[in-house]
């Protein structure tokens, strides 16, 4: 089933007469498409973006360019954007032809650093591959100081997380030992078309000026997402692979995965067993 622009719901039978009668384009479930219709919402994303002072901006995922059309007068900074749906990237270039070569038609997940040197990433984002684009983020970290954007709640609160909390998990520890993130603001499904079922905050990440001591980020995402595999039991039974038995008879690893600190989590990539307890570039 496609949602149309004007709000209706339709199937294959009607598609053909609402497309006729008022609408320019679909919107797409399977793609995340839950486009922003409340422009104080926009201006507000808007706002925190431009904030950064950024000098080079990607956008991922413009859809209709709810957000877009408020940041291209910002001619001061470089724009891109990747947009996955041909539809929308035909749209946005008929509506703004003068910037028709800045709308990619690309998926995020297999695109490559879209600028040279650093660059912010912004966007109101497709909730399916939340996840997805969080690890891009981490894996372009070296070009990327600075990011705001939405999620649903649930994955922003967890991006967010103190230790300790429910919440607390992989996503927490991996982006904090890189980022400081700080919740913005949350917006109601009312302000997107069609609402979606959850709530959804926007978020922004400053990337940190100095990062945890560890041995290397692969030794690090390793250990984290072996640590929180079986995050109810004790933190030396997700470890058993990665360290000597010697080193996790010692109580600290009595605790579970979600009390440790993002430090304790980056100094534990010292005692793995292949680490060679020197720290290299991240
Ligand atoms: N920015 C628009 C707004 O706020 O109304 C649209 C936001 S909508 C939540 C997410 C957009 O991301 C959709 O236009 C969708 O087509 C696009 N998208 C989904 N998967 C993508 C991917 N892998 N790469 C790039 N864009 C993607």
């Amino acid at each position: 089933m496609n949602l149309f622009a004007n709000d209706c719901f339709c199937n294959d039978a009607t598609l053909v007469k609402h497309y006729l009668c008022s609408v320019q384009y679909t919107l797409k479930k399977s793609l995340g498409q839950h486009f922003l219709r409340d422009e104080k919402i926009s201006a507000r994303i808007v706002e925190a973006i431009i904030a950064e002072k950024p000098s080079r901006l990607l956008e991922i995922g413009p859809g209709a360019g709810a957000i877009t059309k408020y940041l291209l007068p910002h001619d001061e900074m470089e724009y891109l954007a990747f947009e996955v749906d041909e539809e929308k990237v035909t749209f946005l270039q008929k509506n703004y032809p003068a910037h028709q070569q800045q709308f990619l038609l690309q998926d995020v997940l297999t695109a490559d650093p879209p600028f040279e040197g650093e660059f912010m990433v912004a966007g109101n984002f497709p909730y399916n591959i939340s996840s997805q684009i969080l690890f891009k983020i981490l894996d372009w970290q070296a070009q990327v100081p600075v990011m705001v954007g939405m999620f649903q709640k649930e994955v922003a609160d967890r991006v967010a997380a103190a230790p300790g909390s429910r919440t607390y998990g992989i996503i927490s520890v991996l982006v904090q030992a890189f980022y400081e993130v700080d919740l913005l603001f949350h917006v109601e499904p009312g302000a997107f078309n069609p609402p979606p079922k959850v709530r959804s905050s926007v978020i922004r990440m400053r990337r940190r000026t100095e990062f945890p001591a560890m041995t290397s980020k692969a030794d690090f995402f390793k250990l984290v997402k072996a640590a929180f595999n079986q995050r109810r039991k004790m933190l030396r039974n997700g470890l058993k692979q990665l360290m000597h038995p010697s080193i996790l008879q010692d109580s600290f690893f009595d605790k579970r995965a979600e009390q440790l600190s993002v430090k304790e989590f980056a100094a534990l990539t010292f005692q793995l067993n292949s680490s060679k307890n020197t720290s290299k570039e991240l």
